[in-house]
């Protein structure tokens, strides 16, 4: 019983972003489980390179070149896969978290293109797919927040990406409840540290690193694999309870 929840067999899986990092372990665990899965990101190499690791566990797998904020494009490839079968699972995964900035001392173009990627791209993602699923009465919806949409993490100066990600938060919670009695269910991850390329970038100095392990009951970051666990029990039919929740993946974090 518990088992057939999480067969994902006869379903297709687009995730944004995921040509590496959390994206590229979601598509993974999806594909693991059955799904077919469909990748987007902007870079054509990275694309490549993540297609290439998926196709050795999924050979049918699909990639596709695709910057979340140009909406028309979105819509176009919501539309396109729609055509060819259906997508029954998004992960609205595409993000990024750098330039670290001091909120008195950021441009107008970081706080712009901060918003642009993680909430616009987030939800011109949402609404392409989640159209269509409406119009079938089915489909799961996972957005990848963060931690920091919920605590502001002071010593790391981000209070654009702060904001972006609880409004990413609070996006999805309105989305879930718009579509809670339309068979189309909307989630999300929030994760703590998760040793990826982007956590690689800005800055992630010896001094804040410390402080971050120190602050975290367990002392450790998250793999991308571990992240990629929440999002396929999120996309799956074992979370049919779960409509609008923001999953802490953060250990421990924000208990303190
Ligand atoms: P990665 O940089 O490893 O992967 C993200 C991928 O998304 C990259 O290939 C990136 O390409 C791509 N991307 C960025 N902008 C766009 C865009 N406009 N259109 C399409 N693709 C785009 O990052 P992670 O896997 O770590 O992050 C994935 C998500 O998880 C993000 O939303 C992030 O905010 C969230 N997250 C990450 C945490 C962490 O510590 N790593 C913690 C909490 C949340 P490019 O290299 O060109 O930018």
């Amino acid at each position: 019983m518990y088992r057939e929840k999480y067969d994902l067999t006869g379903k297709t899986a687009f995730v944004t972003g995921g040509g590496r990092g959390i994206g590229l372990a979601s598509a993974m665990a999806l594909a693991e489980c059955g799904a077919k899965p469909i990748i987007a990101d902007r870079d054509p190499a990275v694309l490549d390179e993540g297609l290439t690791a998926l196709r050795r566990l999924y050979p049918a797998a699909e990639g596709i070149e695709l910057d979340v904020t140009q909406s028309d494009a979105v819509t176009a490839a919501a539309d396109r896969f729609n055509q060819a079968g259906g997508v029954d699972i998004l992960v609205a995964n595409a993000g990024i978290s750098w330039p670290d900035t001091p909120g008195e001392e950021m441009g107008d173009d970081v706080w712009l293109k901060m918003i642009d990627i993680n909430l616009n791209g987030c939800y011109w993602s949402c609404r392409a797919f989640g159209r269509h699923m409406l119009a079938r009465g089915a489909g799961s919806i996972v957005t990848v927040g963060s931690m920091s949409g919920v605590i502001s993490n002071k010593p790391q100066r981000q209070v654009h990406y702060n904001a972006a990600k609880a409004a990413v938060h609070h996006m999805t919670r309105s989305l879930a409840g718009e579509w809670a009695d339309r068979g189309v269910r909307v989630n999300c991850v929030a994760p703590t540290y998760v040793d990826t390329a982007m956590s690689g970038r800005g800055l992630r100095t010896p001094e804040l690193s410390k402080i971050w392990m120190e602050n975290t009951p367990a002392h450790r970051a998250v793999t991308a694999e571990e992240i990629a666990s929440v999002i396929l029990f999120l996309a799956s039919d074992a979370a049919s309870a779960l409509m609008g929740s923001i999953v802490l993946a953060d250990v421990g974090y924000t208990i303190w």
